[in-house]
C-alpha cells in the first residue's frame, strides 16, 4: 500500500455526483472473494482515475475516470451494489 492509498470516503464527492445517492454507506459485494462492506471502507487509489479495491482480497471493485462533465464507471469487480434510497 503506497502513499496514494486512501479509503473510499475520499471518493464520496465523485460517487455522489455520479450515482446521486449516498454512496459511502452503500454496500458492495466483491465478485472475487464475496466479502461485503460499505463503499466508504474500500481501499482507494488515485492515478489517472479512481481505483477502488476490496479491503479483503485487494481485487479491483470499481474504476472511475472523469473528464469535464462525463464519467466512465467500470463496476465489473462488484457482484452487487446495495443502495439505500
Ligand atoms: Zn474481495
Amino acid at each position: 500500500m503506497g502513499a496514494l492509498m486512501l479509503d473510499g470516503n475520499a471518493a464520496a464527492g465523485v460517487l455522489q455526483e455520479i450515482f446521486a445517492v449516498e454512496m459511502t454507506t452503500a454496500v458492495g459485494t466483491c465478485d472475487s472473494c464475496g466479502a461485503a462492506g460499505e463503499v466508504g471502507r474500500v481501499q482507494l487509489y488515485r492515478g489517472a482515475g479512481l481505483i477502488l479495491r476490496c479491503p479483503s482480497c485487494e481485487a479491483v471493485l470499481m474504476k472511475i475516470v472523469t473528464s469535464g462533465t462525463r464519467a466512465w464507471v467500470d463496476l465489473r469487480g462488484l457482484r452487487t451494489l446495495q443502495l439505500n434510497a
